[in-house]
């Protein structure tokens, strides 16, 4: 696979990124963990931004299926559910969107988590 921050080929047991230090989380693409295989709806996170005002964005390439606003997501990590949370938006080149699908880089924004619970590689699924 290859690293989500600075997109080096990185080995498949990694949890560090020897290029650039990144800490890699839920290093399991491009096999994904059955557990996670069987969401209908999969992004991993390339970027994590606040918005004040408004809250969290998670930025990246959906894999998997069709988000909506109003959706019930989950953050996962190392396959284990950390936060659970809700679509409250969705922008693709500072569009609003009210759903997106798999292939489309888009944003979501999402209710009640924080910026700092959240780092690149995680998932986000519903
Ligand atoms: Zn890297």
């Amino acid at each position: 696979m290859n690293c989500p921050k600075c997109k080096n080929p990185i080995e498949d047991n990694a949890t560090v990124c020897e290029w650039c230090g990144a800490t890699i989380v839920n290093n399991i693409t491009p096999q994904f963990h059955p557990f996670i295989v069987e969401k209908s709806f999969i992004m991993i996170i390339e970027g994590v931004f606040s918005i004040v005002g408004r809250g969290t964005i998670v930025i990246g390439c959906i894999e998997k299926g069709i988000v909506r606003i109003g959706d019930e997501l989950n953050i996962i990590a190392n396959n284990t559910v950390l936060h659970k949370t809700k679509c409250i938006g969705i922008e693709k080149f500072r569009k609003q969107l009210k759903s997106a699908e798999a292939g489309n880089n888009v944003g979501i924004l999402l209710q009640e988590v924080s910026k700092k619970d959240i780092a690149i590689g995680m998932i986000v699924t519903n």
